[in-house]
């Protein structure tokens, strides 16, 4: 498939290499080797002389259909497949840094993301300095002589803060190191980091791009020296991290129906959001679709609509929350998110429960703060069950 294509077209047809049997859905290959015709072409793929299969660790054909749709969809040179979102995230330090190397990244990141940085990857001498998302002056101030990565996420998890791409690239690139973005929000259909200067995109493919709450995946694109041999491809080969062919047939044809279903999150996510404004006992709604956001113009030049994610914040504090949460009995209470079906998280206490308090306080991860993944409802029966419990205040 050639970029001649739209989007949607390409996360259709990308990456299907037929089989003798010519069939029409992308064939699953659950094998973990490749048999030889001879011991010379064994030793030919060995050494790389001959392209092709060796053993499923680092190359599988449905898993190489999965990346080739994903590199088409973000305009990226090369991807590699990974094992889950966090996985993706290790292989891409692991493949690219060493120790002694410093890191920035936003201060607003996925929890497991600030614990990786923070607590594992710091034994292994790689030190990370946390600094405002949306300040770009605090990033050019923290620039080493030894930085090597910036890393972000945008809309950030669970506030919805835009980071400024095409300003963070700049201060990359000016710092002589390369800017990796979690794209994992917005998908490529909302929002193409590489194109605004971003050196690396990560995606937990667990979400949008599976879609449907199913399987772990992750991805690490950008171009094919940083992406493929001597980069995170060479650690994912030796280490193993490796995405299962089940899942990415699974992710792969839930990729076909991203377009339509990122719209039709973003959609429901803007009713949603709106309306919460107007509840009396919601204290603030974080939502990029909305005026009110602190960065709606960013996020406009940025990314196509605000997405599927919207959090708020009750004025009654922890039990408020709680009680909004307990108080649904259609949206899921889970932490998942990017699913069709819509889900509630108290971040707080879950998914940032292990981030120190004042880490917590810092990134603004209040006790009365709710994040709805917002699903492919209707957007009239997510209100009536958000309602019970915020009416019951
Ligand atoms: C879920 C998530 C991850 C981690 O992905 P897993 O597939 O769960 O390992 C990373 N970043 C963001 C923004 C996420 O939401």
């Amino acid at each position: 498939m050639s970029g001649d294509f739209e989007l949607e077209t390409l996360a259709l047809h990308t990456g299907i290499h037929r089989s003798q049997f010519n069939e029409h859905s992308e064939a699953l290959y659950l094998t973990s080797s490749y048999v030889f015709d001879s011991a010379a072409q064994a030793a030919a793929r060995f050494s790389g002389a001959e392209p092709g299969n060796i053993y499923s660790r680092f190359t599988n054909p449905t898993v190489t259909a999965f990346e080739e749709r994903l590199a088409a969809l973000e305009g990226a040179e090369a991807c590699v497949a990974t094992s889950s979102g966090m996985s993706a995230i290790l292989s891409c330090v692991m493949g690219l840094l060493s120790a002694g190397d410093h890191v920035i990244a936003s201060r607003s990141l996925f929890g497991a993301t600030v614990n990786l940085f923070n607590n594992i990857l710091k034994r292994f001498g790689v030190e990370t300095t946390f600094v405002s998302a949306t300040d770009v002056a605090a990033w050019q101030a923290a620039v080493k002589a030894n930085t090597k990565l910036l890393f972000i996420e945008t809309p950030s998890n669970p506030l919805t803060e835009i980071s400024d791409i095409t300003a963070l690239a700049a201060v990359a690139k000016k710092a002589g190191a390369w800017l990796a973005v979690d794209n994992c929000f917005c998908s490529p259909v909302l929002q193409r980091p590489l194109e605004l200067g971003a050196d690396l995109v990560i995606h937990s493919a667990t979400k949008y791009l599976d879609g449907q709450g199913r399987v772990l995946g992750g991805a690490v694109l950008g171009n094919r020296e940083l992406v493929m041999e001597k980069g995170v491809h060479g650690f994912l080969r030796t280490a193993g991290p490796t995405l299962s062919a089940f899942n990415a047939w699974v992710i792969l044809k839930g990729m076909e129906t991203l377009k339509i279903r990122m719209e039709a999150h973003s959609a429901n996510a803007m009713e949603i959001a709106r309306w919460l404004e107007k509840q009396p006992n919601v204290a603030r709604v974080y939502y990029p679709g909305l005026a009110s956001h602190p960065q709606y113009e960013l996020a406009r030049q940025q990314q196509k609509t605000g997405g599927g994610i919207v959090s708020f914040e009750m004025k009654g504090g922890k039990e408020a929350a709680w009680q909004v949460v307990d108080a649904t009995r259609l949206i899921s209470i889970t932490a998942n998110l990017g699913d069709t079906k819509s889900t509630l998280t108290h971040p707080a206490t879950t998914t940032h429960a292990r981030i120190t308090q004042e880490a917590r306080d810092v990134a603004g991860i209040t006790e009365g703060l709710l994040r709805i993944a917002v699903g492919l409802e209707a957007a009239q029966d997510i209100k009536t069950d958000l309602a019970r419990g915020l009416q019951g205040l």
